[in-house]
């Protein structure tokens, strides 16, 4: 059956405040938003797969440097950078994901490939990257992920005993979710994790259910904030569950679950979609970096009292 396409994107949550932004980088970041959403827009008014949206707007923001993702990705208490991705696909609930990823240039993408070209869901470190050489896909040096700024927050964070949040006011985390024509929806999200972060930490991101979910019964989730309490409440999952299970409406649930992360003590966000063509933002932050598209057009936002 044919259905309005909807596409959603996330650049990260946390005390986004307009204090906080210079002109410039409120340019910056609007214009990398509505960079992605275009790249998820040219798959969903072609009648493209919702997968493949959201796919190719995560992309857009790994490339971008003002995102904790990719290029520009935070620094680890070693000095390096470990990507984490996921992707997941909820006509089928076929899913994929990587972490401690050194050297393939596109988390997403390998998240991608763990989903369409292996028989797993979840690959980790050396051995992902060796996946993403075999299947071809680009690598690069571990220092092409930094830039300066990531560097000094790693250094202040150090210098001062201060936690990543302290060094960063926001997470950084990138995602989408989307509805393609057909009535699918899928949900991606990619991240470099938090800053300082050491001892092979794992954040919520490449978590099927905690950072992403996607169930076609349900809704598409990606996430962004503290990682440890998402993982702990199963966020993403959690969402689907109670718009599945217990009736609630997409927005009730998003609210209930962020309100059970601040509980726990965690900030952050979600995006979500439904197979019915609700959108739905739910931060317990000052901001989120944000956007949406559908045929009707496209809008990004980054403080709370924007629509
Ligand atoms: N959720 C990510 C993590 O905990 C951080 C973020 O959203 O920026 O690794």
């Amino acid at each position: 059956m044919a259905s309005d396409w909807k596409l959603v994107i996330h650049g990260g949550a946390g005390g986004i405040e307009r204090k906080s932004m210079t002109p410039d980088k409120d340019r910056e970041v609007r214009a990398g938003l509505d960079r992605a959403l275009q790249a998820g827009e040219q798959v969903l008014a072609g009648g493209g797969r919702a997968l493949d949206a959201v796919a190719a707007a995560v992309c857009v923001l790994e490339d971008d440097p003002n995102f904790n993702a990719g290029r520009g990705s935070v620094f680890t208490w070693d000095e390096t950078h470990e990507l984490d991705a996921s992707v997941m696909d909820g006509s089928t609930l076929a899913a994929g994901a990587v972490t401690g990823v050194s050297t393939t240039k596109s988390a997403v993408g390998l998240a991608r490939a763990v989903l369409e070209k292996s028989p797993h869901v979840f690959l980790s470190h050396e051995g992902a990257d060796r996946f993403a050489r075999e299947q071809g896909l680009e690598q690069v040096a571990n220092s092409y992920f930094s830039t300066p700024e990531r560097r000094q927050q790693l250094e202040r964070l150090k210098a001062h005993k201060v936690s990543a949040l302290e060094v960063e006011y926001k997470f950084g985390t990138v995602g989408a979710v989307a509805l393609d024509a057909s009535g699918h929806v899928a949900a991606a999200t990619s991240t470099g994790g938090m800053t300082g972060k050491r001892w092979g930490r794992i954040g919520d991101s490449p978590i099927i259910g905690a950072g992403t979910y996607a169930d076609d019964r349900a809704c598409a989730v990606s996430a962004t904030g503290h990682g440890e309490h998402f993982i702990r409440v199963g966020v993403a999952h959690e969402i689907c569950a109670r718009i599945r299970l217990a009736g609630q409406s997409p927005q009730a649930a998003a609210d209930a679950v962020m309100a059970e992360v601040k509980g726990l003590g965690g900030e952050g966000g979600v995006i979500l979609v439904t197979p019915g063509g609700k959108t739905i933002y739910a931060f317990n932050s000052a901001g989120m970096y944000r956007g949406t598209a559908s045929a009707s057009g496209r809008s990004v936002a980054i403080y709370s009292d924007e629509r």
